[in-house]
């Protein structure tokens, strides 16, 4: 089945094995994490492709965890990968494999290359074996060792196996050209001497399977039909070529894609783990990163991560994705499915002389002006509300249209306002409170004679403001390309986390389940916290209104 809409490189070698018949009209991926850390957007686009084509072309993808390094402690990130991938929304269903699995298969088929004289077990020490590896100009050296018998080398590789040699001793390569140009075919290794418990297998094993070796057998080993992988991996794949046709088994093709690089953050896992380690950021979840967790905790949704992989499309030469067109995204999505509300960051307390007491006036708002369905609402007006302290001035510049002594403002969805006193705090000179007056004819925000105003702003009834802690985000990192630098913690955005406690919103926020997202009008989408409280409500700002990436394209247009 062709796909004519999301043709790309890779589909097209798909669609040529199927004119071929190659796989017999079969597409079976993978997608293969190593269980070390949670997965990133980075990951995300090597899900959407692996699951994305397998949907596409009725085939199907599996989820193999490639935890052919012993390491403890996996639990963790082996139930996050799964959660995230679910959440992206991709279902391996019962295809959920471990390569730790295939330890006894591979060490048989490694057995096989010994019997047919294609491995042997080299006791160079490790440094003997760098140093006649040779360099790009000059041949390797072959081993004083690469002749022994198979006999002796099945005997070694058993009692490498059993824990009888020291972690350097020996190890297992393959015997292939010591003089070929490409490095990895120097008389690969394959297995070398890790005397570790693994979070599987615990202490079977004194041996561990070499990446070139194990992945390209557990592709074979499932089946599977088209291995794509990162960039980085093109010079492996004649090596991955050359273990299959050696052993002469099921023989999936390798093709090699470009990697998502995003600027302003970084997306190794050892760079993402370092953060967490010094407590620079709270966890993989904290959602200034570009983990799947991070990402969802400030408010992205699976359909926007997705679309995302699709903007930026597949190619085979790297470049950096701009994180405004991650954020453009998101704005896109939100836009349609958030329903708008007001929230005041930073509240001044207004009163509104002419307006009773204890009178509440229900005035209604339009629930999301993208979306009829979303429905209307009702919000209380009274006698004292908030606006946001950076609508008012008290000498404004020019270019200040918002509220101002002697000046009139619509309130959003109420009345026209017009502000008659400022109240300072007598020993600090700061802004306490403004006295205004409202006009009742322009109920509804309406002008009652045609009169114009200049600035529209958002508010909240003092009497049933909801107080809630808000987060703004920035960027984690000041520079495009933190990764570069000497230390990535010396490039840190001091303002990446501002937090503002008492924060007033609309009344209509109080009962939203965490991961609710709202638009506050005019400051951005924002996302109610995972660990927020009936008691402490807490929100993430996702983004802001200000769409970067439009202007971004406007101007290459130019
Ligand atoms: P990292 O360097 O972030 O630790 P990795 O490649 O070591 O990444 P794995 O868990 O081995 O992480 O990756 C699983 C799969 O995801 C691999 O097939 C890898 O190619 C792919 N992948 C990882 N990072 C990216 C990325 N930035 N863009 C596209 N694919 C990626
Ligand atoms: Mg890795």
């Amino acid at each position: 089945m062709e796909n004519k809409e999301k043709t790309n490189f890779i589909r097209n070698i798909i669609d040529e094995h199927n004119r071929t018949g190659r796989f017999d009209g079969k597409v079976h991926t993978r997608f293969p994490p190593e269980p070390n850390g949670y997965l990133h957007i980075g990951h995300a686009k090597s899900i959407c492709l692996n699951f994305g084509i397998a949907e596409d072309y009725d085939g199907l993808c599996n989820l193999r965890f490639d935890d052919t390094n012993p390491a403890k402690e996996e639990e963790e990130f082996v139930h996050s990968i799964q959660k995230d991938i679910k959440w992206l929304g991709y279902d391996w269903e019962d295809r959920l494999y471990f390569a730790s699995d295939y330890f006894p298969q591979m060490y048989e088929f490694a057995k096989e290359l010994i019997r047919s004289g294609k491995a042997y077990v080299d006791s160079q020490s490790p440094a003997e074996i760098r140093e006649n590896r040779g360099t790009v100009k000059e041949s390797g050296k072959p081993s004083p060792y690469r002749n022994r018998s198979a006999e002796e080398n099945l005997n070694l590789l058993e009692r490498m196996k059993n824990g009888e040699f020291e972690e350097g001793e020996h190890v297992l390569r393959a015997k292939i050209d010591m003089s070929s140009p490409n490095m990895l075919m120097r008389d690969p290794l394959m297995y070398r001497i890790k005397k570790k418990a693994h979070h599987r297998t615990e202490n079977e094993w004194n041996i561990y399977p070499m990446y070139d070796f194990a992945h390209c057998l557990e592709d074979s080993l499932e089946g599977i039909t088209h291995s794509l992988c990162s960039i980085e991996f093109e010079n492996n794949r004649p090596l991955y070529d050359w273990f299959l046709e050696n052993l002469n088994i099921h023989h999936p093709q390798q093709i090699e894609f470009a990697r998502l690089n995003l600027n302003y953050t970084v997306m190794s896992k050892r760079l993402l783990s370092r953060l967490i380690a010094e407590n620079i950021v709270s966890g993989w979840d904290d959602p200034r990163l570009p983990t799947i967790s991070g990402l969802r905790r400030r408010g992205y949704t699976p359909e926007s991560i997705r679309n995302f992989c699709e903007k930026i499309g597949l190619a085979k030469r790297e470049s950096i994705v701009d994180m405004a067109l991650l954020e453009h995204t998101i704005r896109e999505d939100l836009n349609k499915r958030a329903n708008r509300v007001m929230g005041v960051l930073r509240p001044l307390k207004v009163i509104i002389d002419n307006f009773p007491e204890e009178e509440v006036d229900d005035l209604e708002a339009i629930n999301n002006p993208e979306d009829e369905t979303a429905g209307k609402r009702t919000i209380p007006f009274t006698k004292e509300i908030y606006i946001e302290r950076t609508d008012f001035m008290e000498n404004p510049p020019k270019k200040f249209f918002r509220l101002a002594p002697g000046r009139e403002v619509r309130l959003r969805y109420a009345y026209f306002m017009k502000c008659e006193k400022v109240i300072k705090d007598k020993i600090t000179g700061e802004i306490k409170e403004l006295h205004c007056t409202i006009d009742p004819p322009s109920r509804g925000g309406r002008s009652p004679d045609g009169r114009k105003v200049k600035a529209t702003l958002h508010w909240v009834s003092a009497r049933f403001a909801i107080d809630t802690e808000i987060r703004l985000y920035e960027n984690l990192f000041e520079v495009p390309n933190p990764a570069a630098e000497e230390d990535i913690t010396d490039s840190i955005n001091p303002n990446s986390l501002k937090i503002l406690k008492n924060c007033k919103l609309e009344l209509c926020t109080k009962n939203l389940p965490v991961q609710t997202k709202v638009q506050f009008e005019r400051l951005g989408y924002f996302c109610k916290d995972d660990d927020s409280t009936a008691e402490h409500p807490v929100f993430n700002r996702t983004v802001t209104l200000r769409d970067v990436w439009k202007k971004i394209q406007k101007r290459n247009k130019k």
